[in-house]
């Protein structure tokens, strides 16, 4: 991509002083990017959909807690408190972003959702096309909308049909509108995806007294443990982003057999794809919060993938039928940038950008995107770098023009 991107800006000097840079996103990458411009002295307007900044954590499930350390989760320009502990809790990652926004005094226009992004008529900066047929200019945009944007269902056959065996109304639920286990309480789960989400919703409902809890995993995830005698798995993952892919798969599969015990028999073999090589096609390890004692204990049981849905049961990968009372899917997020931006040839097959942080395409001078990678070292800590590798690159290209 490097021959098609450029960090340079055609935008004369007159629009970059008269229209701020716009930040749509009021999340942690949306807010580091407008503090990291405020601080070189660029106005930064972030516009928020939902009323409050940080909508993405208010909406995640009561158990969670960051996998990140706390140092290494701050945004720029404010440490999280000590008091918050080494393993933030969801309700002290909003408190953070609310003081976060008090303390730099950021620009927040929340309940404005922007729709589309096109060039301006002279082609200098963009128009913003939002809530209520507003249309505005900025001098340049950073689009922070989320990597976890629009919940994922996979298109299962029969799954608009499934009801389960209760009659309950809602049998099948994606995890992100799981918030504890309370409405499972004697119930029979079914917990699909064995990603970080899916592997913490699964402990939470056997924790919370679900009657049976299952997951069903496609692929086999790398398990890693949160710390290993007070080394965050965190810190092992920045050092990986330093070295080759190869070598960190090589190092990985001896240290994993060393922290992490043989699974097998209880259906969770060691994959058999390299760690990082896994990471590189979007898949980060999954950080262990209790589910490798539960699968050891069967309180978790590991069945296959789900294939769909027949006559009220789920139907998975070896042809066997099961008849759970609740489906709950943690099965990602797309990241819903094609009618945003679609159009602007900036994002690949996946829907992803092609440039993110600093870069920026040849074709869209002066439009960012922080937030659409999902890096092994943590995202909230990338979110902070790319702040301010954005906020470098729009100063440059501010002083390049002569603003
Ligand atoms: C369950 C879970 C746990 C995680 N745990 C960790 C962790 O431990 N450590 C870590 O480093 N990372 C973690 N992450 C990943 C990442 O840090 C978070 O998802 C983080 O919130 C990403 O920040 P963001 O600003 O990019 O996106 P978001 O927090 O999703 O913010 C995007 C904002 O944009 C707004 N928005 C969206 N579209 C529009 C629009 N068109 N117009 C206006 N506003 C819009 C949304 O309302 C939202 O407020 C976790 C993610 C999830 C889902």
């Amino acid at each position: 991509m490097a021959d098609s991107t450029s960090t340079t800006s055609t935008v004369p000097a007159r629009r970059r002083a008269d229209h701020p840079v716009y930040v749509v996103g009021g999340g942690p990458g949306g807010l580091a990017a407008a503090y990291a411009l405020r601080a070189r002295g660029i106005r930064a307007v972030v516009l928020e959909k939902s009323d409050r900044v940080g909508a993405s954590w208010r909406r995640h499930y009561d158990r969670l807690h960051l996998h990140t350390t706390r140092r290494l989760s701050a945004l720029p320009g404010l440490p999280m408190p000590r008091r918050f502990g080494r393993w933030v809790s969801r309700d002290d990652v909003v408190r953070y972003l609310e003081k976060y926004t008090e303390h730099h005094e950021l620009e927040i226009v929340t309940g404005v959702e922007v729709s589309r992004l096109t060039r301006a008529a002279d082609g200098a900066g963009w128009l913003l096309h939002a809530t209520g047929g507003r249309e505005l200019t900025g001098s340049a945009v950073v689009v922070a909308t989320g990597y976890n944007h629009t919940p994922r269902l996979p298109d299962w056959p029969g799954r608009t049909g499934y009801t389960g065996g209760l009659g309950e109304p809602r049998r099948l639920v994606h995890a992100s509108d799981y918030r504890n286990p309370e409405p499972y309480t004697g119930r029979d789960v079914l917990v699909v995806g064995a990603g970080n989400t899916g592997a913490e919703i699964a402990v939470d409902l056997v924790e919370g007294g679900a009657a049976r809890v299952r997951l069903s995993v496609r692929t086999v995830p790398h398990i890693v443990r949160r710390s290993t005698a007070g080394w965050p798995a965190q810190y092992t993952g920045v050092l990986c982003r330093r070295l080759p892919v190869g070598l960190v798969d090589r190092l990985a599969g001896p240290l994993a057999k060393v922290s992490v015990p043989d699974l097998s028999a209880h259906g969770l073999p060691r994959p058999d794809t390299g760690l990082y090589s896994r990471v590189r096609e979007g898949a980060i390890p999954v950080q262990d919060v209790g589910l490798i004692d539960a699968v050891r204990a069967g309180r978790v049981e590991i069945v296959g993938a789900v294939e769909g849905f027949e006559d009220g049961k789920v139907v998975l990968a070896d042809g066997s039928r099961i008849e759970p009372d609740a489906v709950i899917a943690a099965t990602g997020y797309a990241r819903g940038l094609e009618d945003l931006v679609g159009h602007l040839g900036v994002l690949d097959s996946r829907g992803k950008p092609v440039v993110h942080g600093p870069r920026t395409t040849a074709d869209a001078p002066g439009l960012y995107f922080t937030g659409f990678t999902n890096p092994i070292s943590g995202m909230l800590r990338e979110l902070a770098l790319d702040a301010e590798r954005i906020a470098r690159a729009i100063h440059r290209a501010i002083a390049k023009a002569g603003g």
